[in-house]
């Protein structure tokens, strides 16, 4: 009987050429039953790499497992919440493999579209899910950009305290693709808002995301810090298992609504966009990278 694989399913080689700029890409504190999780990669507005999400799974499980923790606080280290996810710097790590936290399989060797099919299920959705439903209350502190891979971070928190120069963006659809991978775009905004929030790529200003709902505060930004751990202090004076209690209806609530099966919808859209992009020569990103995104996104700051 012939085993060699299916001619869709052989194996590709890619090389790995990552060079990771610090062995700490998120901090992780425990203090008056907060903890705090910090994206600490400041030189690079806190590009997410995979060493970065698996380091943020990590800690989310880390908190959870502790009864000392009864807050989590998700933070980003310089001037910037997060730019995204990394898609251009030494660090970027796209080719390499790790030891998964979820069922998908490995995606490193995997032909065509199943590249970045498996590895967006793994890193992107599956984890941003897991964090959404971690049973106990997290607060993103967002000051600076918060840009498409940045808006999964601050979106799978219970709740977001923005500081008054936070701006919110997902550019992607300059690539070609309907938006960032955990689509929550048309819950998180009013559709209508949430068709110009995409379709133009323009930044949204915390007061109009705090408008919108889709922020719970905005304070000065040298009052950020002292209000978000006010409210966690607060949070994490009630007890454990009513706020888990609380969180899992109102998280099925969101899905009652129809957030997973929109996001079930739009990532498979994503991935059409992607093979798209390959398909038509300009790669999954649509012929764009970190500086012509960079530069695309200046020319539309509103
Ligand atoms: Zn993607």
């Amino acid at each position: 009987m012939n085993h060699d694989p299916h001619p869709a399913d052989r194996p590709v080689r890619r090389e790995d050429s990552a060079v990771y700029e610090t062995d700490e890409p998120v901090l992780y504190e425990v203090r008056a039953g907060i903890a705090t999780l910090t994206m600490n990669r400041p030189a690079f507005n806190n590009a997410q790499n995979s060493q970065m999400t698996y380091a943020l799974d990590a800690g989310f499980r880390r908190a959870v497992d502790d009864d000392a923790v009864r807050v989590i606080v998700l933070r980003g280290a310089g001037r910037h919440f997060s730019a995204g996810h990394d898609i251009g710097t030494p660090g970027r790590d796209v080719n390499k493999s790790f030891e998964r936290t979820q069922l998908w399989w490995d995606h490193s060797d995997k032909p065509g579209a199943e590249f970045h099919y498996a590895r967006e299920q793994e890193v992107y959705l599956g984890m941003c899910r897991r964090w959404h439903d971690a049973p106990k209350p997290t607060i993103a502190m967002v000051q600076g950009a918060c840009v498409a891979g940045g808006l999964m971070l601050a979106w799978v928190c219970d709740l977001i305290i923005a500081s008054d120069d936070a701006f919110f963006q997902d550019p992607v659809l300059r690539m070609g693709i309907p938006g960032v991978e955990y689509f929550a775009h048309a819950h998180e905004l009013n559709p209508r808002v949430a068709k110009e929030f995409l379709f133009l790529g323009e930044r949204m200003d915390a007061a109009r995301a705090h408008q919108m709902g889709m922020v719970n505060r905005v304070v000065a930004r040298d009052r950020l810090e002292e209000e978000t751990y006010a409210i966690a202090d607060r949070i994490a004076r009630q007890p454990r298992l009513g706020l888990a209690l609380t969180k899992q209806v109102i998280n099925r609530v969101l899905d009652l609504q129809g957030l997973r099966t929109t996001m079930d919808l739009a990532y498979g859209y994503h991935h059409l966009a992607h093979a798209h992009g390959q398909l038509v020569g300009e790669g999954h990103l649509g012929g764009h990278d970190a500086r012509s995104m960079a530069a695309a996104n200046k020319g539309v700051a509103s």
